[in-house]
């Protein structure tokens, strides 16, 4: 069993991981968890004596097998807990994520398998963001930015990349939420704005920061 605090590491590095695909340097593991490079020193140093992680001075961080499985375990209870608090108890999906950073420390298998089964084996959490099933293994869907598509285009809301509580609500004020199609109609060169036009009807200005922001499926 690992405590609050080691989980919170693998995920952080698992996450900065998964973007950058090579070792990770201490200093973003600082910035990612809002700490010391000092005390991401100490506490790397500790998992990697529980061999959950490979940690060479100047290069940096790249967690073993071990260390993915725990991280992937957290990411899977983060997501079904989320999703669950959205579909079951009615809660909007910028109120969840820290309830669920709270819920992921849960340690029985047991509940989360019977919770996944309750909730129907979901694919995507509530941002869109890929569940991983019980053996580890997750859908991974070929996404675009919105800023990435050409006018006349047309796709999929499909996920967030910005999860703050801000953010979702401004795209809920919006209705930029998930499964809504967007056709692009104009990009304009000068501040990378976009119009836009939603579900065939209405048309609307989007800047710069929401489209390098919103996931689309072509
Ligand atoms: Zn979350």
């Amino acid at each position: 069993m690992y405590s609050f605090t080691e989980e919170n590491y693998l995920k952080a590095i698992y996450k900065l991981q998964e973007r950058q695909e090579e070792a990770v340097s201490t200093n973003a593991i600082a910035d990612s968890l809002n700490t010391r490079a000092a005390s991401v020193t100490d506490m790397v140093q500790k998992l990697s004596g529980k061999s959950l992680l490979i940690y060479e001075k100047y290069k940096g961080v790249v967690l073993t097998e071990a260390g993915r499985k725990v991280a992937i375990g957290l990411v899977r209870k983060h997501r079904l807990w989320e999703t669950f608090l959205v579909d079951k108890l009615r809660f909007t999906w910028d109120e969840v994520h820290e309830l669920a950073e709270q819920l992921e420390h849960i340690k029985s298998e047991e509940l989360v398998d019977k919770l996944d089964e309750f909730l129907g084996f979901p694919k995507h959490d509530p941002h869109g963001d890929p569940i991983p099933q019980q053996d580890g293994k997750m859908l991974s869907q070929a996404l675009i930015l919105l800023e990435q598509m050409p006018e006349k285009a047309f796709a999929i809301i499909s996920g967030v990349v910005n999860h703050s509580p801000v953010f979702l609500q401004y795209l809920q004020k919006q209705n930029l939420v998930l499964g809504i199609s967007v056709e692009v109609l104009e990009k304009n060169a000068f501040d990378k704005s976009m119009s836009i036009r939603l579900n065939a009807e209405k048309e609307i200005q989007v800047s710069a920061e929401v489209a390098r922001n919103l996931l689309m499926k072509v």
